[in-house]
């Protein structure tokens, strides 16, 4: 546009901080005057969803057209199953406001024309069919000779099969009829009522789902008011449930030999090894999947759990699998959804068993509960797999200085913090992010103020074991403290 009208033109590109999956908004302005408006566009001629799991996921995206404005989304559905997934407040937006819906199926187009997953040129085009920013003729002809100049050298074959995306972009497009029943629509399924610690529950319902619905911006600052020395609730990950991976390992209990390696590897913590007692297996979901445990069958069962909403497809687990013909596999999601229960069941329920190799074994490490789970880093992070280790040997008495980067954008999104408490304990990480690079300043400076706030304790704790006011109990106590002041597993003072 820039090129060949005399126009100004504005782009903002809104990024996610989930590196994997994450959603960009671009804000495009065009316009006979200079554009001097730093702010987003809330109220657009033209709004299209590239991604037809937006609509399944309810985000607030419709709203965004103004009235008589128009809306596309890029999806394999007929009209029909158009207006089951559309959830009710964009059907009411959308009846109400005389948007223009229209669809456009690029995903099978893309496949067709040889283009696999890269639906851009098509959707590209269908843009300039719709938003009439010039004549379409003129917009193809530009759009083909751009496609010329930067796949030329990669051959006719690559600069035709762009050339059909382009057409296909005008093609394909599909306007929607508007049922008249939209502008008073069925109620939503009832949300069921969230599980968990109270205060991250509530952080949760009021902020993590709006902004995970890109309704942020419409949060009040009242929203905030409990947070606002910057401190959030911990554990919030674990309600995200992004279900972004196409394929989720699926695991074959009879062919495992209960390494534990896949568990090791996993950068989000969503394959977990488990043993369950009787009663544990009683009251586990009817598909649970179980073997004796290896080398000896012994009092418990063995399970090796995925959550599918929760695993981001990456594959390591697999590849780590030392079986020959692998004991676990990549399968499509949908076809894991009774898993999620199961991985929930054992998560809440089943704790680490006495007589499992030591923590500091692969297979051992991996019976600790992961105090950093669910993190947005990119699929089969290395990273997060060696902290996530660290807060299963650690993570109870763990402080984490963090610098500005990649650690600290999956490590500390506000309202979504992936760093969580062992359930039992109640205790966890405490992790703090100050500037750009003073994370060892900031991470001495924590040290020596815990060192002496220890150290003032245990001076205390000494004079009452001493002192002759102090009773029999107290006195057993405070020298029961000193004596084991150094063994975190015994010591939880
Ligand atoms: S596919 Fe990746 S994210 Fe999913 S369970 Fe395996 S290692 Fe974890
Ligand atoms: S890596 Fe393979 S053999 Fe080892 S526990 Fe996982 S599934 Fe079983």
């Amino acid at each position: 546009i820039g090129d060949h009208t005399d126009k100004y033109i504005q782009a903002y590109f809104q990024y996610d901080s989930k590196k994997t999956g994450g959603v960009t908004v671009s804000h495009l302005r065009f316009g006979d005057k200079p554009i001097k408006s730093p702010y987003y566009i809330n109220q657009a001629d033209f709004v299209a969803c590239h991604n037809p799991s937006y609509v399944t996921k309810g985000y607030k995206m419709v709203q965004d057209v103004k009235p008589g404005g128009i809306f596309m989304i890029n999806c394999q559905w007929d009209d029909k199953e158009l207006g089951e997934k559309l959830n009710a407040a964009a059907k009411k937006y959308i009846a109400n406001n005389n948007i223009q819906v229209y669809t456009i199926n690029a995903i099978d187009k893309a496949i067709e024309i040889g283009m696999g997953k890269r639906t851009n040129t098509i959707l590209q085009s269908a843009f300039f069919k719709l938003a009439n920013v010039m004549p379409i003729d003129k917009a193809v002809q530009f759009m083909k000779e751009a496609a010329k100049k930067s796949y030329g050298k990669k051959g006719d074959a690559v600069v035709e099969m762009n050339y059909k995306a382009i057409d296909a972009g005008v093609d394909a497009l599909h306007k929607v009829e508007v049922p008249a029943s939209w502008s008073k629509p069925e109620a939503d399924a009832a949300v069921p009522a969230l599980q968990g610690r109270p205060a991250t529950v509530k952080m949760v319902e009021n902020l993590l789902n709006p902004i995970a619905l890109m309704d942020g911006d419409s949060l009040p600052v009242s929203a905030f008011v409990d947070y606002t020395d910057g401190q959030f609730e911990i554990g919030a990950s674990a309600y995200e449930k992004r279900g972004i991976a196409i394929s989720v390992p699926e695991w074959d209990a009879e062919k495992c030999i209960q390494c534990n390696n896949c568990a090791f590897v996993c950068s989000h913590a969503t394959i977990r090894p488990f043993m369950l007692s009787k009663d544990e297996v009683k009251a586990a979901p009817a598909n649970i999947k179980l073997a004796d445990t290896k080398p000896k069958a012994g009092e418990y069962k063995f399970t090796m759990s995925v959550s599918p909403l929760d695993c981001m497809g990456c594959g390591e687990c697999v590849t780590v699998c030392p079986v020959p013909d692998k004991a676990i596999k990549m399968v499509p999601q949908e076809t894991q959804v009774d898993e999620q229960p199961v991985f929930d069941y054992l998560v809440a329920n089943v704790g680490k068993k006495p007589g499992v190799p030591a923590d500091t074994t692969v297979k051992g490490s991996q019976f600790n509960q992961p105090l950093l789970e669910f993190s947005g880093s990119c699929a089969g992070c290395a990273e997060t797999s060696y902290a996530r280790l660290i807060t299963q040997l650690f993570g109870e008495q763990m402080y984490i200085s963090n610098a500005t980067g990649c650690s600290s954008i999956w490590g500390g999104p506000a309202a979504t913090s992936p760093y969580t408490v062992n359930k039992d304990s109640k205790k966890g990480p405490a992790w703090t992010n100050s500037l750009f690079e003073d994370n060892a300043e900031n991470g001495f400076g924590i040290y020596l103020g815990q060192n002496t706030l220890r150290n003032h304790a245990i001076e205390k704790a000494e004079k009452i074991a001493a002192s002759e006011k102090a009773s029999e109990a107290y006195k057993a106590a405070f020298a029961k403290f000193i004596e084991t002041k150094d063994n975190t597993k015994e010591n939880t003072a």
